[in-house]
């Protein structure tokens, strides 16, 4: 991972922000969109994303409101700079390419080289050639065709999704590589909520959220937040926060560390905003310790029993738990033989401060959970949030108006990738319609997830690597390890936008396939296409591009992969007519995938329309018993030897995903870099250090240390013991076998650090 050290970075550090967007979002928008598209594009662009007429947002996956209630500018400052990204004027082009080396580009970081623009047409990277040079379109489907067929065996393939992907080029992709013979699917889901999905699939049958944008900001009396900044990763969700607060909702915000997003809310849309007071979000704030919500909920679900067993009657709703449950005796007993101490040391937490949360509980009538990485990506994840379930289901705060859990997913339709298929282990009853469908048996054997890819890529039984946008190796832990294991492969494929460091690791030769972006026209032998996606609360609705594709060297993502179908098995299941013509993708889709009846007259409709939700709609739990399950989840923690500490990884304000837009973080009081530390000052102290050091973050695991050099040591209030940095630079100190157990989803959240003063 090229990335100049804090050293040559010009950090400097400013008190953090109690008061988020305001003024300040406005400003950073429009200074993003003018600089990247200038005032026309701009307008064209901004005024049309998350409309109904418009395109999605290609950022996270905040849904939208309905059409009526939507402003003319529906879009956040992160929004504005995913948008201005995708839609900059600049281009890497060929002679951009004929510049710069492959070891040129290696040196630089991922900011400078996103920074530079647009693809515009193929690019091949001829084994043992020191350039990318241009390949015409047919060339490169006919050699990724070639390789492929050449396999010795499909399972030899890879196929990586980023949550950009559309609900049509997911179907398609994830069709091509069943076609070929392999369930190798990992995506971006596997690094981000795979642990919600598991844990949500075992104890109320739905991989995914239930509650809607209307429960949030019409219904819910209480609203925990935990291990999410919603203030940087899903900035509207702060204006149903206010809409909430304002209906009188209560909001608990549970995190390591006191983003800004917790605090005043100026909401730009509104007078009280931009020059009155805002609203306070947050009527309490739980610094937990990273790693420490396992035991947080497990010792409020213990404070709620109490208070059952005192008085009976009183706290629990018994005939839900009757009716619609089993296995509570025996997590009743779990929480009843837990102790206190244990559970306060854990949580880092007061017994105080829990008891008070257990009483906002009680006090309101109906509750939703969100939350993101900061549960997902730890050992414990499925455990931490089986026990989120526990909560819920012990005062029935699930399958009625304003209540249930909502893990907020992070990219625009990661969700929908897995609803089409994108995953390594889907079901036979989809497996079987596809069959049906399309008159040939899928593979049964489950294919690997991105920890499982990474090591058949280290072990050398990767030969061909396939990715439908993203940046693997900066999103994916163990970065060295990582990126030294794309050269095993033989050829490498990147459908891409923008040029990134996965590009530059690549196999013996490798192709870049520049796409169209979500704010572009997509016009096929059928006419102007559009494409649909699902939102974080099961929301499907379409999305079509606004603006002339930047280059005639740009394909939509549905042509490359049909294209790729066709050159390798004709027309067996109609590639070329799929990608003619979406609709028939989405009959396809209509006859595969429960839930997409009459797809395509109910995705016309104004805002789309909204999948099945059988927990929240009927009380309905396709789980192995039938009922919504009570689990046992023993609380846990990371074990931190003395002198070291836990690091978990974050974005900064300026960054979605691995994408950088600029350095700095505007609510952390961090300017001009990247590569720094966040860490209590006493533990600063402890270490004699101060503020400002230079600092090498090493972790140790089982297998040995890793090591990120020249970080710049910031004083920040986070709890004792517990530290944070930015991903990707922190992703090298994430060992590859530092899971989360059952969803195997990376431990980016918990890793065990020591600080070395820099040498
Ligand atoms: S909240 Fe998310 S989806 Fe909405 S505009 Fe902002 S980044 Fe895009």
């Amino acid at each position: 991972m090229a990335d100049s050290s804090a050293n040559e970075q010009e950090i400097s550090v400013g008190p953090l922000k109690k008061t988020s967007v305001g003024v300040p979002a406005i400003a950073s928008s429009m200074r993003y969109a003018y600089e990247e598209m200038g005032t026309r594009r701009s307008l064209q662009t901004l005024l049309k994303m998350n409309h109904v007429d418009g395109f999605d947002c290609p950022s996270c996956a905040w849904p939208d409101p309905d059409p009526e209630h939507r402003k003319t500018a529906e879009f956040c400052e992160n929004g504005a700079k995913a948008v201005a990204w995708e839609a900059t004027r600049k281009r890497v082009d060929a002679a951009f390419f004929a510049e710069h080396s492959i070891a040129d580009l290696r040196s630089q970081d991922d900011h400078w080289l996103e920074h530079h623009g647009r693809l515009t047409e193929p690019m091949y990277l001829a084994p043992g050639a020191t350039h990318y040079a241009p390949i015409s379109w047919d060339d490169a489907i006919a050699l990724v065709a070639d390789r492929l067929r050449g396999l010795p065996d499909p399972n030899r393939a890879v196929f990586y999704t980023s949550g950009r992907a559309s609900n049509e080029a997911a179907f398609v992709y994830q069709l091509l590589a069943r076609r070929l013979g392999t369930n190798n699917l990992p995506d971006c889901s596997n690094m981000c909520h795979e642990s919600s999905g598991a844990a949500l699939s075992e104890t109320i049958g739905v991989g995914k959220g239930v509650v809607t944008l209307d429960d949030l900001e019409h219904h819910a009396e209480l609203i925990v937040i935990v291990g999410q900044n919603p203030g940087t990763n899903h900035p509207r969700m702060l204006t149903a926060l206010e809409h909430a607060k304002r209906r009188g909702a209560r909001i608990v915000a549970i995190n390591p560390l006191p983003e800004a997003g917790f605090g005043r809310f100026r909401n730009p849309q509104t007078p009280r905003g931009l020059a009155g007071t805002g609203t306070v979000l947050a009527d309490s704030y739980l610094p937990v310790r990273v790693n420490g919500d396992l035991a947080l909920f497990a010792a409020v679900n213990k404070a709620l029993l109490a208070r059952e067993d005192d008085h009976p009657g009183s706290t629990l709703d018994r005939d839900f738990i009757e009716r619609y449950c089993d296995g509570f005796d025996a997590a009743a007993q779990g929480w009843r033989d837990l102790d206190w101490d244990v559970l306060t040391a854990q949580a880092g937490l007061s017994r105080r401060q829990i008891e008070d949360l257990a009483s906002a509980v009680t006090e309101a009538g109906s509750v939703i959970v969100c939350w993101a990485m900061g549960l997902t990506q730890h050992r414990n994840a499925v455990a931490t949030i089986r026990e989120i379930v526990n909560f819920l289901l012990l005062r029935g705060n699930i399958g009625r108006p304003g209540a249930g859990p909502s893990p907020i997913r992070g990219h625009s339709n990661v969700q929908g990738d897995r609803t089409m298929g994108i995953w390594e282990k889907m079901p036979d009853a989809f497996l079987d319609a596809l069959r049906d469908e399309f008159g040939f048996d899928p593979p049964r054997q489950h294919g690997w997830d991105t920890v499982d890819t990474i090591r058949a890529l280290r072990d050398h039984r990767v030969d061909v690597f396939f990715a439908l946008g993203g940046n693997f190796v900066s999103a994916t832990p163990d970065t060295e390890l990582t990126e030294a294991s794309m050269a095993n492969c033989a050829l490498t494929v990147h459908v891409a936008t923008k040029l990134n460091r996965s590009h530059l690791c690549h196999g013996t030769e490798a192709l870049l396939l520049p796409c169209l972006g979500r704010t572009e026209r997509d016009v096929q032998a059928a006419g102007e296409q559009f494409v649909t996606v699902e939102d974080s609360m099961s929301m499907v609705h379409a999305s079509s591009g606004r603006l002339a594709p930047g280059s005639d060297g740009l394909r939509s993502e549905i042509a490359i992969v049909t294209a790729l179908g066709h050159a390798l098995f004709g027309d067996d299941v109609g590639w070329r007519q799929m990608g003619a013509d979406y609709r028939v993708i989405r009959k396809h889709i209509e006859h595969v995938v429960p839930g997409f009846q009459a797809f395509e007259e109910r995705v016309a409709q104004p805002g789309g329309f909204m999948l099945p939700r059988g927990p929240h709609d009927s009380r309905t739990f396709k789980t192995a018993t039938g009922k919504a399950r009570f689990t046992v989840n023993p609380p846990t923690t990371v074990e931190v030897p003395e002198g070291h500490l836990l690091l978990q990884t974050v974005r900064s304000h300026d960054q979605f995903n691995t994408t950088v837009y600029g350095l700095d973080d505007r609510y952390r009081g961090i300017k001009g870099g990247r590569r720094v530390v966040f860490v209590n000052a006493d533990d600063l102290r402890d270490r004699a250090l101060a503020d400002g050091d230079l600092v090498d973050v090493v972790s140790v695991a089982p297998d040995g240390e890793r090591r990120a050099k020249a970080f710049r040591a910031v004083a920040y209030p986070t709890p004792r013991g517990c530290v944070a940095a930015y991903f990707p630079e922190a992703n090298v100190l994430v060992p590859i076998d530092s899971v989360a157990e059952v969803s195997n989803t990376p431990a980016s959240k918990s890793v065990v650090v020591r600080l070395e003063r820099a040498g």
